[in-house]
């Protein structure tokens, strides 16, 4: 069977930053360090942080429960490593700036963990009801791992408010650098393609949509081969998109396969939709088929100013500077670490910030990846070329919000939609007058979100 690879789809909007990907595309996962330390966050997903379940001087088994809670929008954590909690004390959070995290001294025999999971021939979903599937995930803590964070159980559990008819799975990986999804698409897809049944039975979906960017033609090629061989796949298919930034933005990748608008400040389960990365699904099926709770993830580090780039499975807790080291330190030109893509990452100056479950790559970029990555050189008055305007995947006015955020008009700023911006950087990157507008959108919404705390 000819297998399509060019993508037809695609959303309006949108830029073509360099790829850059070639850095680390074609190195297979590796595992990581043997960590001595982790740092496991209270928070790491969208909802309510957990409570601690251990004190100091506790001692810990891989794979424990450490933190939960009983909010609905919430996801436990674990501990990835045998070992001592040694405190619980504030550890540097790429968002939240300072937060609390249970610190865990390992043991001295701590061998470093490969992804171990196998999925038997006979693997199917039909043997897990919809409620085993979504306590699993509950209880693995699996949250959305392309970077949202938002508690997976919550958005695969049926809701008859919100019925939910399709399932779109992301295999976009839009954002510059980053291959880690990429990598799980080649070496894991089986696992991919159970998580998604899995997905589907939880969730009562009857359409099933594999999303991939055609600028990765063997991924494509993986995940159709995939769907092959697992039985029992109809009703699945795997759709290339056309490559363009952010093509893996919910909203976008709806647009571009479904045709349909997620509202305004609304979410996809309103009209029916549920997104998930591929990264996701294939947690989910290691925590339904093997009990295994969300305490690795795989990595990217990458970018001009790593030694070593290529693609780790890490505990999560490790801190960003003990896998730089890892992957032979920083080199002499690196000037910037971003967690994340250069698009959408946060740059950090404290190398203590430990992997989190959204943590997809560690990008170490030199001054010249900075120019070209970014808006470079000297900043001047808006050109009012417009360009901003054309590339806003959400069709917003960048400069008039950025104009308002600045002059702290924030409820000028707001009346623009401000709160719609889903902080691409996509004007930013095209700006020929260096205005790095997603900064001042990124200010503006902070600013706003502490005047609403403020006034509870
Ligand atoms: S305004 Fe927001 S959504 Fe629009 S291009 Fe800029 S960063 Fe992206
Ligand atoms: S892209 Fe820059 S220069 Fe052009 S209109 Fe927008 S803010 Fe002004």
């Amino acid at each position: 069977m000819k297998i399509e690879t060019k993508g037809r789809f695609s959303f309006s909007g949108g830029a073509h930053p360099a790829q850059s990907k070639d850095l680390t595309s074609e190195r297979q996962i590796e595992p990581g360090p043997a960590v001595e330390q982790v740092a496991i966050m209270l928070s790491q997903h969208t909802g309510a942080v957990c409570r601690p379940l251990v004190r100091e001087g506790n001692m810990v088994q891989a794979g424990q429960k450490i933190g939960d809670s009983d909010a609905f929008v919430s996801a436990p954590v674990h501990s990835p490593i045998n070992g001592k909690v040694k405190e619980i004390a504030l550890r540097s959070h790429a968002v939240l700036g300072r937060s609390p995290a249970i610190i865990i001294d390992a043991y001295r025999y701590n061998p470093t963990r490969r992804s171990y999971f196998k999925l038997r021939d006979d693997f199917d979903e039909n043997n897990y009801s919809a409620e085993q599937i979504c306590d699993a995930v509950r209880q693995a803590g699996i949250v959305g791992m392309g970077g949202a964070g938002f508690p997976t159980r919550v958005k695969i559990e049926p809701n008859p408010r919100l019925p939910k008819e399709t399932l779109i799975i992301n295999g976009c990986e839009c954002e510059p650098y980053i291959t880690c999804d990429y990598r799980i698409m080649l070496e894991w897809s089986n696992r991919i393609i159970a998580g998604v049944k899995l997905a589907r039975r939880a969730s009562g979906c009857s359409k099933v949509i594999i999303g991939i960017e055609d600028n990765k033609p063997r991924a494509i090629e993986a995940m159709n081969t995939a769907l092959e061989t697992l039985a029992d796949s109809d009703g699945i298919k795997v759709v290339p998109v056309k490559t363009k930034y952010p093509q893996g933005g919910e909203r976008q990748l709806i647009k571009a396969i479904l045709k349909k608008h997620v509202p305004t400040g609304g979410i996809p389960p309103m009209i029916g939709v549920v997104v998930l990365n591929v990264a996701t699904a294939a947690a989910i099926a290691e925590a339904v088929v093997s009990d295994l709770p969300l305490t690795h993830r795989v990595v990217t580090v990458t970018g001009e100013g790593t030694a070593n780039p290529g693609n780790y499975y890490v505990p999560i807790g490790t801190s960003v500077g003990e896998l730089i080291e890892f992957c032979g330190g920083l080199r002499e030109e690196a000037v910037r670490v971003i967690l994340g893509g250069p698009m959408m990452g946060v740059a950090i100056a404290d190398l203590t910030t430990p992997v989190t479950k959204t943590t997809g790559a560690i990008t170490v970029l030199t001054e010249k990846q900075i120019g070209r990555a970014k808006f470079a050189g000297r900043q001047t008055p808006c050109l009012r070329c417009g360009r901003c305007l054309e590339v806003c995947p959400e069709h917003l006015n960048p400069t008039k919000i950025a104009h308002a955020v600045k002059n702290n008009l924030l409820d000028v700023a707001e009346s623009y939609y401000m709160s719609a911006c889903m902080e691409c950087g996509c004007c930013s990157y095209v700006c020929p007058a260096n205005i790095e507008l997603t900064g001042y959108i990124k200010t503006g919404k902070t600013l706003v979100a502490r005047q609403k705390q403020s006034s509870l």
